[in-house]
């Protein structure tokens, strides 16, 4: 059975969720405030970089209205998600803004009994509780509220929703609840239902986890390095381990992105606000920061100082397969090389425009081969198979001093050598 489902935010999230929504049958309408994006969606056009998403947009057009207007969102949709950005405040706390925005605007609209509001955006615990008390003081309490936090990567976000592992369902009542959880079952996934407040907590647990994990195997990286192990093999060791599993164990620079870092704040804030002090997560998120700058002393060790050299760093989004630059690593090395007095060469095969709105003072190069001419050193930020795919052979003479500092882990060790690079990776116990 279809739906008529709303979605209020066309970002990342929002975009991907109505699309994939409408893949599925249902009816949707998308609504941003954002005029450049509804002209790009009211064109055909997607207003961001997601593998996969065009053509999904394409084949599912018929189903799938654009609209500015909030009124005609709610004349179209009973379930309206809200996926609209939670970025962090200068706290570290979520800003809950846009969420409550929204809330207010409801009251002006006249949503109603029809309608059970989905938040797919991530709130801190507690948040679903504030808004169904605004609900109600509105006198919208007949609006149902369900909690749905989502779990979609960036760069595989088709088939992270399509496929998820599992789809998680917090609400007041079971019928605002059932008709979510209805909307899912075609995925074939678990459902877990639950109040909203733990709803609320399985998305910042999980990201928390996560990001545990790679700080963790950030820090086994560096100690592999002090005693002449390999922290790729130890990874390997360890993920044939199924109590521990092989993913999210790659060493490398420190995670990025939209999510990690700002809902790892998040929660160690929200468990400051509430009297605990998460000393875990403190560590974690100090780990994370420290790996973003590594890169700077293991470059001095090969090239001495920094002052007047030239570093290109190949890849500048958080993560292949997005133009994502929100909280990416390269924003923290490019300014760390940049204050050594190194000139900064970027560059990006997706991401370009997006990092110049946010890198000053680096050159954006219109290609790898273009960084690496005569460059002192090469660093691999993000492992896009492009940039991996390189002639690597046939780029080493074009460098004025052939070394490779690879960020990633993600570049043939013995090749690389082989080709007559200084090469280092994280953790790796050759080219120490
Ligand atoms: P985004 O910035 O890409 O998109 C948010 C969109 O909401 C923007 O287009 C903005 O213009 C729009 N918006 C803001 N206020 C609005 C309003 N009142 N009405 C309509 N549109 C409005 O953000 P995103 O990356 O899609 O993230 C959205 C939420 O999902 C965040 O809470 C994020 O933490 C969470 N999340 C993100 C990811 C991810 O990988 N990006 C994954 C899981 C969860």
């Amino acid at each position: 059975m279809s739906a008529r489902v709303g979605v209020i935010g066309a970002g990342y999230v929002g975009l991907v969720t109505g699309v994939c929504l409408a893949s599925m049958g249902n009816e949707v309408i998308l609504r941003d405030i954002d005029e450049r994006k509804v002209a790009a969606l009211e064109a055909g056009e997607v207003p961001l970089y997601e593998p996969g998403l065009v053509e999904l947009m394409f084949a599912h057009r018929e189903r799938i209205s654009v609209t500015r207007s909030l009124e005609r969102l709610l004349e179209r949709a009973d379930l309206v998600f809200v996926a609209v950005d939670t970025p962090p405040t200068y706290s570290g706390d979520a800003d809950l803004s846009r969420v409550m925005g929204v809330v207010d605007e409801l009251e002006r609209t006249g949503a109603d009994a029809r309608h059970v509001l989905v938040m797919k955006s991530t709130v801190p615990v507690g948040t679903g509780e504030r808004v169904r008390a605004e609900l109600d003081a509105r006198g919208l309490d007949a609006v149902g509220y369900c909690s749905n936090p989502e779990f979609l990567k960036e760069g595989a976000a088709i088939a992270d929703f399509l496929k998820p592992d599992r789809v998680v369902v917090g609400d007041f009542r079971a019928e605002d609840g059932d008709r979510v959880s209805a909307l899912y079952e075609p995925l074939g996934a678990p459902v877990l239902r639950t109040s909203v407040p733990s709803a609320e907590m399985v998305k910042y647990a999980s990201n928390a986890f996560l990001a545990t994990k790679i700080s963790f195997i950030n820090e086994i990286a560096n100690v592999c390095e002090e005693v002449g192990a390999d922290v790729s093999v130890v990874a390997e060791g360890m993920g044939l381990d199924r109590r521990i599993g092989p993913s999210f164990l790659r060493a490398g620079i420190g995670f990025g992105g939209s999510c990690f870092p700002k809902d790892v704040a998040a929660l160690k804030q929200l468990a400051g606000n509430s009297g605990y002090h998460f000393q875990l997560l403190t560590s974690v998120i100090e780990v994370n920061e420290l790996q973003k700058r590594r890169v700077v002393g293991k470059l001095k060790k090969h090239l001495g100082s920094l002052e007047g050299k030239v570093i290109a760093m190949l890849g500048l989004a958080f993560k292949p397969e997005t133009d994502d630059m929100r909280e990416a690593s390269s924003l923290v090395l490019a300014a760390r090389l940049l204050a050594e007095g190194a000139r900064v060469r970027g560059y990006d095969p997706i991401a370009g425009e997006a990092a110049r709105e946010r890198l000053s003072g680096i050159e954006l190069s219109p290609s790898a081969e273009a960084a690496l001419e005569g460059a002192d050193a090469g660093v691999l930020v993000t492992e896009w198979s492009q940039i991996l795919d390189l002639d690597w052979d046939v780029l080493r003479a074009t460098m004025r001093r052939p070394v490779i500092i690879d960020g990633r882990n993600a570049l043939d060790e013995a090749a690389m050598l082989a080709a007559g690079y200084t090469y280092e990776g994280i953790g790796r116990a050759v080219g120490r």
